[in-house]
């Protein structure tokens, strides 16, 4: 028998994934599937990018760059951080990774250890508590509920600090609810961290850009008091339509930055040559695919809390961020994953139950509404009689 570090006993994976194979599966056979369970957006990566990529390559760009990503990249995160968050950055403590993820894996790893404790959302990306699980620390769920409007609670936040806890993950606007903490519960947030010196802060705004309603995104990095303990996580993946490139960036604290550069080195050396160059077109070029984008997740998002406020036994808040709907489907009689199963097995309809995000997801659904109005109305009429 080989035997592996136990870490592999604990680690979980994303069922978004499991979810899609599976409605791959379906329309293998024929059947007539509509997915509204991966997190990606359905748009093409905008021409620009795609051709300054393929330029690069043409240029020449197919060695290795170096391990915290080319300089006028990093350069241009600097610049795009003090355009979007009014912040100077020096691009020094910018690290280019592969895909937005890599962040929190590197992160995690960074802090977490038998005996200690890490915090993070539940509801929430199901990543964080799988590494936390992996390196043997403590996950501690920080609540996220309906009642809040998925917005986090600084007050139920900082009472889970104790001496133990070493690193706090954040995440607004949040997968899977779509929830957007606002500007005064934020503040409350790093006041409060402010007795709390020794606890490292990961901010995961991937979906930074993706705001509804004239909803303010505000980033933890508009806070000096904190700034030299906070990573903060983003990328290309959502903004640019750019999931399969895997391209993230992070912004790392002098004291952090050479570690987590140096375990780049260890496991992937630097990122794509050419999708570094694409992601440079994409954050010096025109942003008009940006905005046209979010204009029509913002349409997508009104026709898909209207279907399902119209369903029977569902109510939907309107989410204000990201690209997902989290509805409450606990008068439905259903089980959440059950409901899940049975609508793809039966209608076809791909979406994710709730407590694949944590046991506080039970009695909700994830349906991401990066799918054409179409289908999502197709979808919402699936559902409709199903249900
Ligand atoms: N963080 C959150 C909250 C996400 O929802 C996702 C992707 O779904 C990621 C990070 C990872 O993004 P990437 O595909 O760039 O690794």
């Amino acid at each position: 028998m080989l035997q592996t570090i136990a870490g592999f006993d604990r680690i979980g994976e994303e069922n978004a994934f499991a979810v899609l194979a599976r409605a791959t599966a379906l329309a293998e056979e024929g059947r007539d599937i509509i997915n509204l369970g991966i997190g990606q957006p359905d748009f093409k990566t905008p021409d620009h990018i795609v051709e300054a990529a393929i330029k690069a390559l043409r240029d020449g760009h197919h060695g290795y760059t170096p391990a915290t990503g080319i300089a006028p990249l990093r350069e241009a995160v600097s610049a795009d951080l003090l355009k979007r968050h009014g912040v100077e950055t020096d691009p020094a403590n910018v690290l280019i990774v592969p895909g937005g993820k890599v962040t929190m894996f590197i992160a995690i790893l960074m802090f977490g250890e038998p005996g200690v404790d890490i915090l993070y959302p539940d509801p929430g990306f199901p990543i964080y508590r799988s590494m936390i699980e992996f390196t043997g620390a403590r996950p501690v769920p920080v609540p996220i509920r309906e009642e809040n409007d998925f917005a986090f609670s600084a007050e139920e936040t900082l009472e889970l600090i104790t001496d133990k806890t070493r690193l706090l993950i954040l995440n607004s606007p949040a997968n899977p609810t779509g929830g957007v903490t606002p500007r005064a519960e934020i503040e409350k947030l790093v006041a409060g961290l402010q007795h709390h010196p020794n606890v490292a802060i990961l901010s995961d705004e991937i979906y930074s850009q993706m705001t509804y309603d004239g909803m303010e995104h505000v980033s933890l990095l508009s806070f000096e008091a904190i700034r030299d303990r906070l990573i903060l996580l983003d990328g290309w993946s959502k903004t640019y339509a750019m999931t399969g490139w895997r391209m993230g960036f992070a912004l790392w604290p002098d004291s952090l930055i050479d570690k987590a550069r140096k375990l780049g080195v260890n496991a992937w050396s630097c990122v794509n040559a050419p999708a570094q160059f694409g992601a440079l077109a994409a954050l010096t070029g025109p942003q008009d695919a940006v905005h046209e984008m979010l204009r029509e997740f913002d349409a997508r998002r009104r026709v898909t809390v209207n279907g399902l406020n119209a369903l029977d036994g569902v109510t939907c808040r309107t989410p204000l961020g990201a690209f997902y709907a989290f509805p409450n489907i606990s008068n439905t009689g259903w089980k959440s994953k059950d409901l899940a199963s049975a609508l793809l097995e039966e209608t076809g309809v791909a979406l994710i139950g709730g407590p694949d995000f944590g046991t506080l997801g039970e009695g909700y659904i994830r349906l991401s509404y990066a799918n054409s109005t179409e289908n999502i109305e197709r979808a919402l009429d699936r559902m409709r009689k199903f249900l």
